[in-house]
């Protein structure tokens, strides 16, 4: 029988629907939202929330430009539902790969695209082996990644994730991956400043790419502000000193701007802000603003030229439903929305206010570290014991007991987050105006008040 009454739907997605990366023997009902206008998100009931993470980084316009979409959508699917770029092309892929070009900075001027953001970073791997293959070095089998780190968890892109829990279960790595330590400044040496933190952090990866043998390394990929662990900001001078590492070393660098890319930052590309252009860049989330999924790996002129220079070199990549003329075209609408909207403008024009007003919420106890860039920010969470660090008890109740009830409950779409130390992510839609933006401060600062009073109250006897 079809499910068609709207208040069966939560426990219908309990009996048939598997939640990614949630515990789906847990008893609370599902949140089933069901309608976007905005920033805001509305539940089953009509309960309206300011979607304060975009749907997991995605929604950069908000939802309000469905119709829109949906015209070009119509359009596309009426003129051409479905065609491949395997050896062929459409129009729609060709304009769009023409388009990100134009775009992005330097010479990234070559578009594999993808299905998502696991599929890219893993598109970008045999991409970097296939550019060290045509140039004699078939020995480059190695990456370098971060601690923590997130780069999806399909098997390869697992490999390059930095967060022992989602790998254990899984076996060995399809990928060799050194991981080095990350740049949380917040958790830096005592009396260490930023430019020492930036050279002791280039320091250790100078090592490490010594002792695992230059000329064995593929890549290096790193995000521009790291999600996982917080909204990792790099000190100054940590990505031109990633870019003249890979130099000196013949590796290729790899900004993975899944989450950074696309406006977050307030740029195309996150690593804009810190004036380096990578080797290939991994997209995908808000690529499309999230109106269709779609991924894209673009690479510079040299990473493409191999493939472009020998007429029997085969790239051997490919995924069925990649460049999707109907995500082509959906795609192509959201970055002429981006302009027309002057959604990167927004987001530099907003920024200093958002970084202002989150700072006054230093003030709570429990709020030990403020830190992002553009509309992607996190706060780190402490106790007032100690490193401040939350033990495992403390995370189990704050993190996923008391913290997603609260957050609902204040209106609010947030994400509490302890694959390295324990956080809540903010990463709004790019659209927010100042209001909807103090707003949202608002109510983080409500929630983490009680938060506070609750770690305080729940605090096991010594
Ligand atoms: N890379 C980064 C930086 C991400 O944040 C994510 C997902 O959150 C991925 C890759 C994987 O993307 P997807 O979930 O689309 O496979």
């Amino acid at each position: 029988m079809p499910v068609t009454d709207t208040a069966a739907l939560p426990q219908a997605a309990r009996d048939h629907l598997l939640l990614h990366f949630a515990r789906n023997g847990a008893q609370a009902p599902v949140l089933v939202l069901e309608r976007g206008e905005g920033a805001y998100v509305f539940d089953t009931e009509g309960n309206a929330y300011l979607d304060g993470l975009s749907s997991l980084f995605c929604a950069q316009l908000g939802y309000s430009f469905g119709e829109e979409m949906a015209q070009a959508a119509t359009a596309q699917l009426q003129q051409l539902a479905f065609s491949t770029v395997w050896g062929s092309a459409h129009p729609a892929a060709i304009r769009l790969a023409e388009r990100l070009a134009e775009l992005l900075p330097g010479d990234l001027d070559h578009v594999f695209f993808t299905g998502g953001g696991a599929d890219s970073v893993e598109a970008a791997w045999k991409l970097a082996r296939q550019y060290h293959l045509a140039r004699g070095e078939p020995q480059r089998t190695k990456a370098i990644a971060r601690d923590i780190a997130y780069h999806g968890v399909t098997l390869g892109a697992l490999a390059l994730t930095g967060v022992e829990r989602y790998k254990a279960p899984f076996g060995a790595p399809a990928i060799p991956v050194t991981h080095v330590a990350t740049t949380n400044r917040f958790r830096a040496l005592d009396g260490e400043d930023e430019d020492a933190l930036c050279r002791r952090l280039l320091a250790e990866l100078e090592q490490t790419v010594l002792t695992e043998g230059p000329d064995t390394i593929a890549m290096l990929i790193a995000e521009p502000v790291q999600n996982s662990g917080g909204c990792i900001t790099p000190p100054r001078g940590y990505w031109p000193g990633l870019r003249d590492l890979c130099d000196r070393h013949g590796i290729l660098l790899v900004s993975d701007e899944v989450i950074c890319g696309f406006g977050r930052l307030g740029e195309w590309l996150g690593v804009e802000r810190y004036d380096v252009v990578p080797d290939l860049v991994t997209t995908a989330k808000g690529l499309t603003s999230a109106y269709a999924p779609m991924g894209a790996v673009i690479v510079t002129d040299r990473v493409a030229a191999p493939l472009h220079d020998d007429p029997k070199l085969t790239l051997m990549h490919g995924i069925t439903f990649a460049g999707h003329p109907l995500c082509a075209a959906i795609t192509l609408k959201s970055l002429e929305l981006f302009e027309r909207e002057g959604i990167l403008e927004n987001v530099r024009a907003q920024e200093p206010h958002l970084q202002r007003r989150l700072d006054e919420l230093r003030s709570l106890p429990i709020v030990g570290d403020v830190r992002g860039a553009g509309f992607f920010w996190a706060l780190e969470l402490v106790t007032q014991e100690g490193d401040g660090r939350l033990d495992a008890g403390q995370r189990e109740r704050l993190l996923r007991g008391y913290l997603p009830g609260r957050l609902l409950e204040a209106g609010l779409i947030a994400r509490p987050d302890d694959r390295g130390e324990a956080v809540l992510h903010l990463a709004p839609p790019l659209i927010c105006d100042r209001e909807v933006l103090d707003l949202l401060v608002d109510r983080v600062g409500e929630v983490l008040a009680d938060a506070g009073d609750v770690l305080q109250a729940t605090k096991e006897p010594a």
